[in-house]
């Protein structure tokens, strides 16, 4: 087993909360170099304060990755920090309105898509362009979640882009598979984040939620950091163009009723 990043420079992007600032935190303990890309500047100079005071090496970029400029400047920025980039997590993300179709506006398809589809297929570019041009490969993960796999009443936008993440992650794999750029996406059912807790704060929505995990409860950042850290290592080396489920096992079938 080879989880060790020395040497490795990696990106994250929507790292200044929830699963993103996880994975730069753990990253940076697997010895990464780390860049913090977000839009709140003091929540990531504080995420990277927090990597540095356990010894670890992170800087923060602010950056919108709905922004094709922001990005490319986001990649140039990365490249004058640390000379290289080796690793993306590209898992910036917003929920978004959840109504169903008949009452979606156009704005917030517009800001779901812009941010969800768009913002990761503008990281693969500019990240695989500065990849290829290093010459020597490289690991990338997209942010996708179980919606990634099923459709669901009220999240007919949220589920669409996510699909679309799933087919960006297939089409890039195979593009680059020769050039040694690996490229998976991560399939998160619910995780324990500032999300979570918008979309299913309400008690008895979040009971029913939680009831549909059959392993009984959601999950921690943590759990998410550790896949994408090992998808992003040595140990993947024969992983591109795949989809790693972490979910509590919602996605094997229809959950047994809980007895007693
Ligand atoms: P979160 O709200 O805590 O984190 C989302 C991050 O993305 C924040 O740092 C936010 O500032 C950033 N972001 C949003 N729009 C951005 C933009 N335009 N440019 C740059 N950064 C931007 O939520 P989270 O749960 O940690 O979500 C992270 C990702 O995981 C999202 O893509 C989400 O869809 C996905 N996901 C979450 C869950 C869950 O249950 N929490 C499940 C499956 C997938």
């Amino acid at each position: 087993m080879n989880t060790n990043l020395d040497g490795k420079v990696a990106l994250v992007t929507g790292a200044t909360s929830g699963i993103g600032r996880s994975t730069a935190t753990m990253f940076a303990l697997a010895g990464a170099k780390v860049i913090l890309a977000g839009r709140r500047n003091d929540k990531g100079e504080e995420a990277v304060e927090e990597i540095k005071s356990s010894g670890g090496t992170a800087h923060f970029i602010q950056a919108d990755v709905s922004n094709a400029t922001e990005v490319e400047v986001l990649i140039e920025k990365t490249v004058d920090t640390y000379g290289k980039l080796h690793i993306a997590f590209n898992n910036a993300g917003v929920e978004g309105e959840w109504v169903p179709i008949t009452e979606q506006t156009e704005e917030n398809w517009d800001h779901v898509i812009d941010i969800n589809l768009k913002g990761v297929w503008l990281c693969l570019k500019y990240e695989i362009i500065q990849m290829l041009k290093q010459g020597s490969g490289g690991a990338i993960v997209n942010m996708a979640s179980i919606a990634g796999h099923m459709g669901g009443a009220g999240v007919g936008v949220y589920s669409a882009s996510k699909h679309g993440v799933r087919a960006l992650t297939k089409s890039a794999a195979l593009e680059y598979a020769r050039s040694g750029i690996r490229v998976n996406d991560v399939c998160p059912a619910v995780i324990e984040t500032p999300m979570a807790e918008r979309a299913f704060g309400d008690p008895e929505i979040n009971e029913y939620m939680r009831s549909l995990h059959p392993i009984g409860r959601f999950g921690q950042v943590e759990e998410i950091a550790q896949g994408v850290v090992w998808m992003c290592s040595e140990n993947a080396s024969y992983m591109t163009g795949q989809s790693l489920t972490l979910d509590g096992g919602l996605l094997a079938g229809p959950n047994p009723p809980v007895e007693g």
